[in-house]
């Protein structure tokens, strides 16, 4: 390159003039375009179920980028604008839009306009190039390939509880209708993350999940809180055009027969079942208030559930004597003894006692 005072421009003759090449500024700039591939139009298709973005075949998900929609469009047709454009040289840039939240799921919309200035000064001795133009942001409103899934009633797994030999009682019903609910909080705005359909009935919940790792994850969830036994079945779905074959998964969750707070006769004796889990039952007996600890199989294969037979009744400890005590039923204020072991712990004179009439013999639990 050479830069000298005092001789004229190769092309237009000016004198005087800072020369680069032998080319005054303005001969230099015609000569040298600035190489910018302007990009004039960018689609942008955006769900209008789920507002996941499609820009130049990349799927952009704003609930992972934690941005408003406005944000995230903003950023990405910049980027897609300065991808378009390469120098060595430093360069400046600008951008204004009017791309506004409030319109980008409106149909009316059409478009939005990104304006960009850059200034690039390649050459010390000229003043820099500018170059200002307009990117018009077409917007595309559609259903994405997820949502279109969802509405028409794609899933790939049930998710099943079940009680063995029972029906569930309204509080475990609640319980795990609660603990999934509350679990599909967490996936809100996850792809593919959904329960199309959920029965609840006291024979169990029935649910269709979007996917297998889902329903797995919430199968493993009840499985957790309950002493239940999981178990995953297969069942071909459907064979693809290319011979793959698609099974739909199902898991299931089968509580045990007895649950913690059971009544049941056991060995001849009357038990409440304080704990359970995997392997092992914790029974206290309500004719001594013993405890005893039994392996889960020997209980379930002999035990019988008196939970439907029994008929609950409140007490009331009138008076104790020795070994023997003073029980009111509060249903007929009829007062009789009883022995004191066959009482809760640490009950005083004048509390109520939680029981039941069973085959005409008084039990109390709590
Ligand atoms: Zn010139
Ligand atoms: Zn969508």
């Amino acid at each position: 390159m050479i830069s000298e005072r005092g001789r004229f421009c190769a092309i237009c003759g000016a004198m005087d003039e800072v020369l680069l090449d032998n080319l005054c500024e303005t001969c230099y700039k015609k000569e040298h375009p600035l190489e910018i591939e302007l990009l004039k139009s960018l689609n942008v298709a955006i769900c209008t179920d789920c507002g996941e973005l499609r820009v130049l075949s990349t799927r952009i998900d704003p609930y992972v980028r934690e941005e408003s929609l406005e944000e995230v469009i903003r950023e990405v047709a910049r980027s897609a604008v300065l991808s378009k454009f390469h120098s060595g040289d430093p360069y400046d840039v600008e951008f204004e839009d009017d791309i506004k939240n409030d319109k980008i799921m409106n149909y009316g919309v059409k478009e939005f306009e990104l304006r960009t200035k850059i200034t690039l000064q390649p050459h010390e001795e000229f003043s820099p190039f500018e170059k200002d133009f307009i990117t018009r942001l077409k917007m595309k409103r559609t259903i994405c390939n997820d949502c279109s899934q969802y509405k028409s009633g794609y899933f790939e797994a049930i998710l099943q509880v079940r009680a063995y030999k029972r029906k569930l009682t309204d509080d475990e019903l609640d319980r795990f209708e609660n603990l999934i609910n509350t679990m599909m909080k967490q996936y809100e705005g996850a792809k593919l993350s959904y329960i199309l359909d959920m029965e609840v009935v006291p024979d169990g919940i029935t649910a269709q999940v979007s996917t297998k790792l889902l329903a797995s994850n919430l199968a493993r969830e009840i499985q957790a809180i309950t002493a239940g036994k999981l178990s995953l079945a297969y069942e071909l779905k459907t064979t693809k055009r290319d011979g793959t074959e698609v099974y739909q998964n199902t898991y299931l969750v089968r509580l045990p027969e007895f649950g913690k707070d059971d009544i049941i006769e056991y060995e001849k004796d009357i038990w409440k079942i304080r704990a359970i889990n995997d392997d092992q039952m914790r029974l206290e007996s309500l004719t001594n208030r013993k405890e005893r600890k039994i392996v889960r199989k020997r209980v379930e294969n002999s035990a019988k559930k008196l939970n439907d037979v029994l008929f609950p009744r409140e007490y009331m400890l009138v008076s104790t004597e020795g070994q023997t005590v003073v029980i009111m039923a509060m249903d007929n204020y009829e007062n009789f003894d009883d022995n004191l072991e066959r009482l809760p712990l640490n009950k005083e004179v004048g509390s109520t006692i939680k029981g039941f009439l069973l085959d005409e013999k008084n039990y109390y639990t709590e």
